[in-house]
């Protein structure tokens, strides 16, 4: 089988050589053990933090090692008694094609569903972080402005609509006139602003926001984030999901001086990590599966073909490749 390891760690943008696609053989199955198959491999902007050798809320990739993240996989061989031969199941797996597993790590999952690789976004990671930052940080309220950057991402383009559902007066922000279009045509968003057109994003963010910014929810940081505070209100809320615009930055540019901003309209900023909502997942996926049957919540994918795909995929969330969640099909 194949696999693709970390070769190196990059310095600033990471390149298709930090990544090498070799072959591997598969270890022996033991009793307790099921051999898997991967069909949809999710890539995320956090393994950009996983290439550097630093400690943060998820152990540093290794050198040399297979990479590993979000997977939809289905069993073709069992010794397990748990689990049989055609299962699906989801789970945090390597890079390879196929690879070994101990039953208990794995999660089986409905296959009735519009697609199995949801299970890696909207039925998974992305729409918790979604729904727990906005509904618990944000606290939207009917009538509020949200203001959303990263938009037309996997994350975003969820947050932007549960907000809708909230009766919120929802701005988006993101990198092309296409996705913009996408989110207020397709996703019910009010107005979505293009960060790489517009001249004064500062003045974007007052124009779309007339009655300033109640809660604001940051996946990206950077000059995006400087603006929309510039026109945040009194007892706004602000998560703090995400930095991508920094996460190849090396070096921490400084912004313009915000605390100010901060104190005099006595906003409050939170940064969250999903995992801290561990213990009301079910009351996250509860919600976000019914908004889905009911048709309340749609969602858009961006699919590589092949498993050779996963480094070209990783790479282009930080260029902008992706409408909705980036996943490769193997
Ligand atoms: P996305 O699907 O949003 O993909 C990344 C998107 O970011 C790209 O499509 C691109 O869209 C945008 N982007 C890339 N570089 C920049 C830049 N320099 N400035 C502004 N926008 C940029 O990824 P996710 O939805 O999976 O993740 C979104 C954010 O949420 C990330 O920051 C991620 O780290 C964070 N996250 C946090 C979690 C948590 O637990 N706190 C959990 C999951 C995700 P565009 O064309 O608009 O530039």
């Amino acid at each position: 089988t194949r696999q693709i390891i970390l070769q190196s760690r990059p310095v600033g943008t990471p390149t298709l050589q930090n990544f090498k696609l070799e072959n591997t053989t598969l270890d022996q199955l033991q009793p307790g053990e099921v051999l898997l198959k991967g069909l949809y491999y999710s890539v995320d902007p956090y393994m950009r933090g996983r290439m550097n050798d630093a400690k943060s809320y998820v152990a540093p990739f290794k050198i040399n090692e297979p990479l590993d993240g979000g997977v939809v996989a289905t069993i073709i061989v069992s010794k397990s008694d748990n689990f049989k031969v055609g299962d699906t199941v989801v789970g945090r797996f390597p890079w390879k094609e196929m690879f070994v597993s101990k039953d208990d790590v794995l999660q089986k999952v409905d296959t009735n569903v519009p697609e199995l690789s949801y299970y890696l976004s909207i039925l998974g990671m992305t729409g918790l972080t979604a729904y727990f930052g906005l509904m618990d940080i944000c606290k939207p309220k009917a009538g509020e402005t949200v203001v959303v950057s990263g938009a037309a991402g996997a994350v975003g383009m969820v947050v932007g609509q549960i907000a809708k559902l909230q009766g919120c007066h929802v701005v988006g922000i993101a990198g092309t006139d296409e996705k913009a279009k996408t989110l207020i045509e397709d996703f019910g968003f009010d107005q979505v602003i293009n960060y790489k057109t517009t001249k004064d994003i500062y003045k974007s963010v007052k124009e779309a926001c007339p009655n300033g910014v109640d809660a604001y929810f940051d996946n990206v940081g950077g000059e995006i984030s400087d603006a929309v505070i510039s026109a945040i209100n009194f007892h706004a809320r602000i998560a703090l999901c995400g930095q991508i615009s920094l996460y190849n930055s090396k070096e921490t540019p400084m912004g313009p001086r915000i605390q100010p901003m901060l104190l005099t309209r006595s906003v409050l900023m939170q940064g969250f990590i999903v995992s801290n909502y561990q213990d009301r997942f079910p009351e996250g996926m509860k919600h976000l599966s019914s908004w889905v049957k009911e048709g309340k919540l749609k969602f858009t994918q961006t699919i590589e073909e092949g498993f050779d795909q996963l480094p070209t995929a990783l790479l282009g969330l930080f260029e902008g490749a992706n409408t909705g969640k980036m996943i490769v099909k193997a």
